[in-house]
């Protein structure tokens, strides 16, 4: 009688125990996961520049987009090695300019296009050997002095950089040799002057013979003449109205030995 009376007691106990312990683990809070942050690691240096540091462009290597080929630096017998021909050739047939500019000359085509201007490749890359000959014709022509404001001697030309462009428009004609010749509105007044002066930096290319600014570039105001430089330094240099030589600090005018 005891023994089950005992038992009974051990098994209440036991039960009670249970009952307690779900009890109180009802109220203990379930861990809560914690996340330890894996350290992050700073890219932001501990001294900060206080100045950004100036952008140095390369002028003298030919195959630069900055390149300056004027009387004063020489590009020797430079060839380009990623010529393209260009769409929209003029009168002298096929055109040819190096890669990154050749894609930006037919995006600002397809844009001139576009506004109803029309344009034409008139005179890309030229060789040394091809100015050699094109310059001897002008001095034939109108003597050495005359040729040298408008022409470039062999290995001097902004052409043989294959980064620039004679763009012609519809009845327009280049009046550098004769500057009294030409009625403005087939020259620096024709719509496709006009056009290019105002659109032109969007896509790279700059002005490269502006007017009145012969002492510096070496050339008399050449309207057709485009140069690609890229978009960014193009729109700083349309809008500092500077020329390649005075944006990039670099010595113009005439030659050497003159
Ligand atoms: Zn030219």
């Amino acid at each position: 009688m005891y023994k089950l009376l005992s038992l009974l007691i051990i098994i209440l106990v036991i039960l009670l125990g249970i009952g307690i312990y779900g009890h109180i683990n009802k109220g203990i809070k379930e861990p809560v996961e914690t996340i330890t942050p894996t350290p992050v690691v700073s890219t932001i240096p501990s001294i900060i520049p206080s100045e950004t540091p100036t952008i140095t462009y390369d002028t003298t290597s030919p195959d630069s987009i900055y390149v300056i080929a004027n009387k004063k630096h020489s590009l020797g017998e430079y060839e380009p090695s990623d010529l393209v021909a260009v769409s929209h050739p003029g009168s002298n047939g096929a055109q040819y300019m190096r890669e990154e500019a050749a894609q930006s000359f037919e995006e600002m085509m397809a844009k001139a296009d576009e506004d109803g201007i029309v344009l034409y490749a008139q005179s890309g890359y030229r060789s040394y050997n091809t100015q050699v000959s094109l310059y001897q014709s002008y001095a034939n022509r109108d003597g050495i002095a005359a040729a040298d404001t408008y022409s470039s001697r062999a290995g001097y030309s902004d052409h043989q950089t294959g980064l620039a462009m004679d763009i012609m428009g519809e009845n327009t004609r280049m009046n550098a040799s004769d500057r009294s010749d030409c009625p403005i509105e087939q020259c620096e007044g024709s719509p496709a002057s006009l056009w290019l002066e105002e659109n032109a930096a969007d896509f790279g290319f700059i002005l490269r013979f502006p007017q009145g600014k012969q002492d510096i570039t070496g050339y008399v105001y050449e309207w057709w003449h485009y140069r690609y430089v890229g978009r960014e330094v193009a729109k700083e240099i349309k809008e500092s109205n500077l020329t390649m030589e005075e944006f990039f600090n670099v010595s113009g005018g005439d030659y050497e030995n003159n």
